[in-house]
């Protein structure tokens, strides 16, 4: 199957319902307005020498302009290879040389000036064009942010970002027919083209774009909307949990679903949410790898704070050893958060096996699933007494002191616990006696002195001595990916 199909499957059966509403551009679009509108572009792209296989740059913001632009470029069996709209030209450049692109759709490229031809995109309807490829044949390539190490092109064939959707199909409450589901954030990373786009397009929800987030506006969209369900990002949630209970509240008002993913979910931010309007929000993980969604909390339809719940239908998870980690890693019970209530933890290799995975990474398809099946992640985690996944850290990540383990979290979490901190980062740097040793470096809090002695002493009072930090830094802001996530690698080692 064709991921085009998802959406005539939605085309056929409710044509005058209103499939997509972009309130950055104002526009919206019935379901057969929009298969109109990715025929018209499927249509110029043909017209432009576009056919299967090629690659075909989408440098678009969350809009209808990108949705539409997916569908066609599927459509006409072509590979769809997003980016960032604001990516610098060097990263575009990268990303058009690396893929082999023929085009670049993008509203105005004046700024970054791409090395290959720039199409503009396009909403005019066209006459009906028939899905060419499927199955096996690569939709999307998608550039990893980056987050550990360079960034690689993830292959997603058809098959696998299909059954992911039908993966999430699987979970009960999840989203359905009838739903109006708000999404602003980026389109371009997998997170929101699967499990927001592609999953609501399958079910026949209305899909609600904004080009960026802003906390007030969006509860003016959520309210004015209607809108039932939210496929957020931690970030947004934590600007969501600072605004008045009554503002939020009104704002929430007709949702039934919140899901939080791509980072991990500060379990105070679920505690104030729930306190503040009554909702849970359900976290899920997932990486570009699996097209992209692992596991969520709403497969048992609890929202226990800390974990990232189970596996979703279909898709195998269990803890492997690595070289990286000396796994199983026995961890102390009392160095975790009580929430996690890790009775027998032993950490391993996240490691799955499913339709949804990726089929290696472009363009010879190296270190994809094994013959086996199974592919390692780079996270590492456990499985709590319920069963309930918790993700400790990335291998790439942890710290080696004295042939110690130290998971960058766990000292994170104690640092953050101080009101003086607003954020903090911790990573290893080379230490000539200890191998490696612990350094945090630390966002204060608006107004407030914090000393990096007042660091230490807090550590010392709560944390092994191998892991409290050797050094303390101040920093004005950390480096976040267009998800949120913190990008450790590039914090000053
Ligand atoms: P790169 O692989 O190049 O470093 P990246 O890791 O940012 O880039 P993504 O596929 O966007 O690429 O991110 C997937 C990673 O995000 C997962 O491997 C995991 O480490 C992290 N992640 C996703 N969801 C969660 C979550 N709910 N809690 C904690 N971490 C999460």
């Amino acid at each position: 199957s064709n991921v085009a199909a998802l959406l005539a499957a939605g085309a056929a059966r409710r044509p005058d319902a209103v499939a997509l509403v972009d309130t950055s551009a104002r526009t919206s679009f019935t379901w057969s307005q929009f298969d109109a509108a990715v025929n018209g572009q499927a249509g110029k792209l043909r017209e432009h020498g576009v056919t299967a296989g090629d690659r075909v740059v989408l440098r678009l913001p969350t809009s209808a302009d990108f949705a539409i632009a997916l569908f066609a470029v599927a459509r006409v069996g072509a590979i769809a290879v997003p980016v960032s709209p604001t990516a610098p030209g060097a990263e575009l450049t990268t990303v058009t040389g690396h893929s082999g692109a023929r085009f670049v759709i993008s509203r105005d490229a004046g700024d970054v000036r791409p090395d290959v031809p720039v199409l503009t995109p396009s909403t005019e309807p066209g006459e009906p064009i028939a899905a060419v490829g499927g199955g096996e044949d690569i939709a999307v390539l998608s550039y990893t942010s980056g987050t550990t190490g360079p960034s690689r092109g993830v292959m997603l064939s058809h098959r696998a970002l299909v059954a992911n959707v039908e993966q999430l199909e699987a979970v009960p409450g999840t989203l359905r027919h009838g739903d109006r589901v708000f999404i602003a954030i980026p389109l371009f990373h997998v997170y929101g083209l699967g499990p927001g786009l592609l999953h609501s397009v399958a079910v026949g929800a209305t899909v609600v774009l904004a080009e960026r987030f802003d906390v007030v506006k969006a509860l003016e969209v959520c309210a004015a909307h209607r809108i039932t369900a939210i496929g957020g990002v931690p970030a947004m949630y934590a600007e969501f949990a600072r605004m008045p209970a009554e503002e939020l509240g009104a704002g929430l008002a007709s949702i039934r679903l919140l899901n939080s993913g791509a980072a991990p979910l500060h379990p105070k931010v679920l505690a104030t949410i729930r306190e503040k309007t009554g909702l849970a929000i359900f976290e899920g993980y997932g990486l570009t790898e699996a097209a992209p969604a692992v596991t969520s909390t709403l497969v048992t339809g609890y929202a226990k704070p800390g974990s990232v719940g189970r596996a979703l239908p279909g898709i195998e998870l269990r803890l492997v050893e690595s070289d990286g980690v000396a796994g199983p890693v026995p961890l102390d019970p009392d160095d975790l958060d009580d929430a996690f209530a890790a009775d027998d933890a032993g950490a391993g290799l996240v490691s799955l096996r499913g339709a949804n995975l990726f089929s290696g990474y472009w363009p010879d398809g190296a270190h994809g699933p094994g013959e086996d099946g199974w592919f390692r992640t780079g996270d590492v985690g456990y499985l709590d007494t319920d069963g309930d996944l918790h993700l400790i850290d990335r291998a790439n990540d942890l710290i080696i002191v004295n042939g110690f383990n130290v998971f960058p979290h766990e000292v994170e979490e104690v640092i953050s616990a101080l009101p003086e901190v607003a954020e903090v980062a911790v990573v290893g740097v080379l230490d000539d006696r200890s191998g490696e040793s612990v350094k945090a470096v630390v966002v204060p809090a608006q107004g407030v002195s914090l000393s990096e002695q007042q660091v230490v002493d807090h550590c010392a009072g709560q944390l092994a001595g191998y892991k409290v930090p050797r050094t303390v830094e101040f920093a004005e802001a950390l480096p976040h990916s267009a998800t949120g996530k913190l990008r450790r690698g590039n914090v000053g080692a």
